[in-house]
C-alpha cells in the first residue's frame, strides 16, 4: 500500500470581545465572543502507517523555529513535557474520533504537530491542533478507504472536542455564542496589526473561569446582564471597514476573563500598563497569560515587537483576520 500523508494548518485565535454570562447548571458559561484568527498557525501532518495496529495513533511534536513557543523554549519557559503526547493530546483525540466515526482504518496513524502557538496561553493552540488533526485524518481516511466524512459531521466532532475547535476549523473572524461553538462568520475589511506577547507561565482556562465566578460571587466584579452577551456593532463595523484602530472600536473591546487572569497572574498588570504607555491598546488574550497589543500599523507592530524582544520578552508582530 502506498504511503498517504496530509498536512493541514489551523490558526491560533484571539478574542477581541469576550463577554461571559453566569455559570449554568451544566457547568458551562454562555458567552458572546468575537473570534479573530492570528497569522500564527499550528500544523498537523497525518500519515497512514499500515504497520501499526489498526486504530493506533502515535504523536510527535516539533517547535516551529522563530515562533513564540521557540522563544519561550530557548529561554527555558517552555518544556515540551507540558503537552501530553498520549490519548489526552487534543490532536490524538481528534484523529481517534475521526477514525472511529469512519468505522476504523486497516492500520495506524502517525501525527506530527508543528507547534507555534503558546501552550495554555489563551490562544487556542490545542484547539488548532485538534482542528488540523481532524481535517488531516479525514483526508487520510478518504485516501485509504474511500469513505467520505461530510463537513457537517466534521463540525459535529469539532464541537465535541472543545468550544474553540469549530473556529479553528474555519478561521477568519466569527461571532461565537452558546459556549462559543455556535459560529456566525463576520467580514474582515483589513487585517488588524498587533503584537503578541507570550508569558513564561501558563493559565488553565477552567481555573480562570472559576476565579471569574468567585470574584462575581464576592461582589468584586459585577454580574453581567443578559443584554451584555452581544458583540457590539461598533466592533463588527470597524472589522468590516478599512480603519480598525478607531476610538469607538477600541472602546468596545472587552474580555471578561482579563480581571480573573490578572488576579491569578498579577505580574501581567504592569506589563499591560507598559504596553499602554507605548500607544498600543493591550488586552489579555482569552484566558491568558498571552497578551495582545493592538497597534495602528504594521511598522509600529514590528518596532514594538523588536523593542520587547530586546528586553527579553517573547513577542512577535502579527496580523489578525
Ligand atoms: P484555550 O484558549 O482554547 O482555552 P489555551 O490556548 O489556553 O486554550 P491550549 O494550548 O489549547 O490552551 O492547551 C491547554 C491544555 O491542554 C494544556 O495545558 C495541555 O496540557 C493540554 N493539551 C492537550 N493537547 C494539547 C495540544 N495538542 N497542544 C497544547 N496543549 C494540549
Amino acid at each position: 500500500m502506498s504511503q498517504h500523508s496530509f498536512r493541514v494548518e489551523a490558526p491560533g485565535k484571539v478574542n477581541l470581545f469576550f463577554a461571559v454570562g453566569p455559570r449554568r447548571p451544566d457547568g458551562y458559561h454562555g458567552v458572546a465572543s468575537l473570534y479573530i484568527a492570528v497569522d500564527v498557525a499550528e500544523a498537523v501532518t497525518a500519515t497512514f502507517d499500515p504497520l501499526l495496529p489498526p486504530g493506533q495513533i502515535e504523536c510527535t511534536l516539533e517547535v516551529v523555529p522563530g515562533s513564540l513557543v521557540d522563544q519561550q523554549h530557548r529561554r527555558g519557559g517552555f518544556d515540551l513535557a507540558q503537552v501530553p503526547m498520549g490519548d489526552s493530546n487534543l490532536a490524538v483525540r481528534a484523529a481517534r474520533k475521526a477514525v472511529d466515526r469512519a468505522g476504523g482504518l486497516p492500520g495506524g496513524v502517525r501525527l506530527h504537530i508543528e507547534k507555534a502557538v503558546p501552550v495554555a496561553g489563551g490562544m487556542g493552540g490545542g484547539s488548532a491542533d485538534a482542528a488540523a488533526a481532524l481535517q488531516a485524518t479525514t483526508a487520510l481516511i478518504f485516501a485509504v478507504t474511500g469513505r467520505e466524512t461530510t463537513v457537517s459531521r466534521s463540525l459535529e466532532i469539532a464541537r465535541e472536542l472543545g468550544a474553540d475547535v469549530p473556529f479553528a476549523m474555519t478561521g477568519g473572524a466569527a461571532v461565537g455564542t452558546g459556549t462559543g461553538a455556535d459560529l456566525s462568520p463576520v467580514p474582515v475589511g483589513a487585517s488588524w496589526p498587533a503584537v503578541l506577547i507570550a508569558d513564561d507561565g501558563a493559565l488553565a482556562t477552567p481555573a480562570v473561569f472559576a476565579r471569574l465566578d468567585a470574584l462575581r460571587a464576592d461582589g468584586v466584579l459585577p454580574a453581567p446582564g443578559e443584554d451584555e452577551l452581544m458583540v457590539p456593532d461598533e466592533l463588527l463595523d470597524a472589522l468590516a471597514g478599512e480603519c480598525v484602530f478607531g476610538v469607538e472600536a477600541l472602546r468596545a473591546l472587552r474580555n471578561d476573563l482579563q480581571a480573573p487572569a490578572l488576579d491569578l497572574a498579577p505580574h501581567l498588570a504592569p506589563r499591560l500598563e507598559e504596553l499602554r504607555s507605548t500607544g498600543a491598546v493591550p488586552m489579555v488574550s482569552g484566558s491568558g497569560p498571552t497578551l495582545i497589543a493592538l497597534v495602528p500599523h504594521q511598522e509600529f507592530a514590528r518596532d514594538l515587537a523588536g523593542q520587547l524582544q530586546q528586553v527579553g520578552a517573547h513577542a512577535v508582530p502579527v496580523l489578525l483576520g
